[in-house]
């Protein structure tokens, strides 16, 4: 464990090793299927420029570094339009040895700490966290009004649902969903209610760390002091965070998993049973948080044998996220085992997986950006030839959900638990007071 998610001597080495390639701006080339969806950054598709890729922006952190550029509001539009989303990263470790993510967010860290970041919107959104628990400035009592009457918590269980923020305010469709697919299955679980907080991510992905450390010791103080012993996620950004960067700061006992883990366990034992034709064509897409990002950062320690002067190796080889270990195989067995549910692929997915375009507080601070990059992302739905767009994140479900508007598209969203619901024979439009969202 360490007190910073990327040491300070590895940021300065890297940052000088950029070979200025580019290979972070395309999914690697064995895996291109077209020249039309061959790109990997929503950034760079927006703002051409080399400054807005991975590269570019480790270009920027060095120059900074050096006192080569100068805080300024320029500096800041590019550095913070980024959705985090990874793909660079993925792409430069087929090719490279560095981590263009864990540079961008600790060049962030630095931004905020020398007191120039994050964005004006950033800022009062993290303000708002700081004194009513979510960066959407709603009331703290009302995190919990999703819950319906009719669901059965347990304040006994070991099994935690952490619904987030987002589901509880925005989309509460999804933790009315999840809580009634417990329910179905005849499993206990709890929710804290009042005592849930943030999980801190928008401020984590912006550069403050040390708001971030404030929430993850409120929310892992009360876990543990509930002897919590597995807590699911519906929010794809909250399971990361907890998985992740959490441990990163400091470590805890408990089992974490998403929903779709979760759920395809339930149905692999029995527990729940799809009785119901669920008869559509609908394509999957990755939350960036739910798979290549879900991979923890692994320090080493070794030697580094230079071959030439940009070129060396590892000794031993350093372990490298190249985003594999991320949850591909659960969403798609739940949605294989739909009666009567076809699932087509769109191009980029799993960890080449094209980002929705919210992620990193660009939904805040650069709703342009945002929707721009959905739009992106719903014209390869729809060229999958599906009529249902699917995924697994409210905030991806939120920008999704704008992007098909914006673009007048006839695609319709649903979240995968809404879908287990109808396989299971509730009609989730009937079980679910749907609400307005957006963030
Ligand atoms: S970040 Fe990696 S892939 Fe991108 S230009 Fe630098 S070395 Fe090449
Ligand atoms: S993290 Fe995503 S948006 Fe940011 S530079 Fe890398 S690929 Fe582009």
């Amino acid at each position: 464990m360490t007190t910073e998610h990327f040491p300070e001597q590895e940021y300065r080495r890297m940052i000088k090793m950029c070979l200025r390639c580019s290979v972070c701006k395309w999914i690697p080339q064995v895996q291109i299927k077209s020249q039309k969806y061959a790109s990997c950054c929503p950034a760079m598709d927006i703002y051409d420029y080399h400054a807005y890729s991975g590269g570019g922006r480790i270009i920027l952190a060095l120059a900074y570094e050096m006192g080569r550029v100068k805080p300024s509001d320029d500096l800041l539009n590019i550095v913070y339009r980024c959705t985090e989303c990874g793909n660079c990263a993925i792409a430069c470790k087929y090719m490279n040895t560095l981590e263009p993510l864990e540079i961008i967010m600790k060049f962030r860290e630095k931004l905020v700490k020398d007191g120039y970041g994050p964005m004006p919107q950033q800022k009062a959104y993290t303000e708002a966290m700081k004194k009513v628990n979510n960066p959407y400035n709603e009331p703290h009592e009302k995190r919990v009004d999703w819950l319906p009457s009719d669901i059965k918590v347990d304040p006994d269980a070991k099994l935690l649902y952490y619904v987030g923020c987002t589901s509880s305010y925005r989309r509460k469709e999804m933790a009315i969903a999840a809580a009634r697919i417990m329910n179905a299955a005849g499993v206990p679980f709890n929710i804290l209610k009042d005592d849930e907080f943030c999980c801190g991510s928008p401020v984590y992905r912006t550069g403050d760390v040390e708001s971030f450390k404030v929430q993850l010791n409120k929310n892992l103080d009360v876990m543990e002091s509930k002897g919590i012993e597995t807590i699911i996620f519906s929010c794809a950004g909250c399971y990361d965070t907890f998985k992740v960067d959490y441990p990163l700061y400091r470590e805890y006992n408990f089992e974490v998993l998403h929903t779709v883990e979760f759920f395809e366990q339930l149905i692999e034992e029995g527990k729940l049973k799809f009785t119901t034709e669920v008869p559509i064509m609908v394509t999957y897409h990755d939350p960036c948080h739910l798979g290549r990002t879900a991979e923890r950062y692994e320090e080493w320690a070794g030697d580094e044998l230079k071959l030439m002067p940009l070129v060396s190796i590892n000794i031993p080889p350093k372990p490298k996220n190249i985003g594999a270990k991320g949850v591909y195989d659960a969403p798609r067995n739940i949605l294989n085992k739909i009666p009567g549910l076809k699932l087509v692929e769109m191009e980029r997915i799993m960890e080449y997986s094209y980002c929705c375009g919210a992620g990193a507080g660009v939904k805040s601070a650069f709703p342009d950006m945002a929707i721009r990059s959905s739009k992106n992302r719903i014209e390869e739905a729809e060229d999958s030839g599906a009529n249902i767009l699917v995924s697994a994140c409210p905030f991806c479900s939120t920008n999704l959900q704008d992007g098909i508007k914006e673009s007048g598209s006839k695609l319709k969203y649903y979240d995968i638990s809404e879908l287990i619901l109808m396989a299971l024979g509730l009609d989730p439009e009937k079980l679910i007071q749907a609400t307005a969202g957006g963030a």
